[in-house]
């Protein structure tokens, strides 16, 4: 039996493809269910490796390109629409920037209008990176725990301390073990805007303060997020809040009458690099540092664990070996 410790985007995507590959596998949470305890829970659920690519480097892109796949397979219901950047007139040397770094088809008012018929009018220049995609977090969470348990994944509740043998995808909690792990603060908010059918995600490009919308349904939309050097888990600041809510109001005028449903921080585990590792040291797995890219890079991490416990295969992500 294989203990997984933390039971957060990746320590259930760990779960998944040991069990796929007929390992019996036990997932122990100090809580009983995804919920705001854990990063996972805060995140836009983005699938966006081009986009990302932006600013994250090689791996991250090539990496990410498997995991809308991969969460389709687990059940997950993936939209598959692309992203659309927009920047406002103002900001167009954005767009024409991140157009040099981004694969994309460059769109006029016109193709902005053909796509997203509710955002007409709003911005005269994007991008659409098509080939992207994006999930609900919390229900492809408790989607997958409940998929998991089904096929005799064991879920335990409590404080667990990784031992040899174990995989320890405790998330940020994981300082005792990797030092040099640390926080970056994201903040976000949930709005309700019945008016307004945006379908894809949207990125609104701005020189300190870029925006994501991430459409969830039924008129549900997630606007994401601050990055900040922090470690701090504690509510969200009346800051980060206006530049979000300013930022979608720039958009479109019509988030002014939305709903504000939730506001909501937690800190991303992070490596200097921002890069993701699997490190092993006193026999036990570490799989940690998936920054932003949770949902984008659990699932070629969990494939890598599994193909070094089940194949002996040397992860390209481990940086370090102490047996
Ligand atoms: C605002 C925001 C937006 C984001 N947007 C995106 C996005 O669009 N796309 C994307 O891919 N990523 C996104 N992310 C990043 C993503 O959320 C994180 O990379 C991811 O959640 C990290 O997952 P994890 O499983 O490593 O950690 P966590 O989700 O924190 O899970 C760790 C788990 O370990 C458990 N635990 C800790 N210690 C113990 C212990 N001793 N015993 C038992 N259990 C323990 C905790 O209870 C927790 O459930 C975003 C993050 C934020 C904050």
């Amino acid at each position: 039996m294989i203990r997984v410790i933390g039971g957060g985007v990746m320590g259930l995507a760990v779960a998944a493809e040991l069990s796929g590959r007929g390992r019996a596998v036990t997932v122990i949470d100090r809580e009983r269910q995804a919920g705001p305890h854990h990063c996972s829970w805060w995140a836009g659920g983005m699938l966006a490796p081009d986009c990302e690519g932006e600013t994250a480097e090689e791996p991250v892109v090539r990496l990410g390109r498997a995991a809308a796949d991969w969460w389709a397979g687990q059940g997950a219901r993936v939209i598959r629409r692309g992203t659309l950047v927009l920047a406002l007139d103002r900001d167009r040397a954005e767009l024409a920037r991140f157009a040099r770094r981004v694969p994309g088809a460059p769109l006029e008012a016109e193709g902005i209008a053909a796509l997203e018929p509710d955002l007409a009018g709003q911005a005269r220049r994007g991008l659409h990176v098509a080939g992207e995609a994006h999930l609900d977090p919390r229900a492809t969470l408790a989607g997958l725990r409940a998929r998991l348990a089904a096929q005799g994944v064991v879920f335990e509740t409590g404080e667990a301390r990784p031992g040899p043998g174990d995989i320890d995808c405790r998330g940020l909690a994981a300082r005792d073990a990797l030092p040099d792990l640390r926080g970056v603060r994201g903040e976000m908010v949930v709005l309700r805007l019945r008016d307004l059918d945006i379908t894809r995600p949207v990125r609104l490009l701005h020189p300190r303060h870029p925006l994501y919308i991430v459409p969830r349904g039924q008129g549900l939309y997630m606007l994401g997020a601050t990055q900040i050097e922090s470690e701090g888990r504690g509510p969200a600041t009346a800051r980060a809040v206006l530049e979000l809510l300013s930022a979608a109001y720039a958009l479109h005028p019509a988030f002014g009458a939305a709903e504000v449903l939730e506001i909501g921080a937690d800190a991303r585990p992070a490596f200097a690099d921002n890069l993701p590792r699997i490190r092993r040291r006193g026999g036990v797995i570490h799989v940690n540092g998936l920054f932003r890219h949770g949902f984008l890079l659990a699932p070629a991490m969990a494939r890598m664990v599994a193909d070094r416990l089940c194949d002996g295969i040397t992860p390209e992500v481990c940086d370090e070996d102490h047996g």
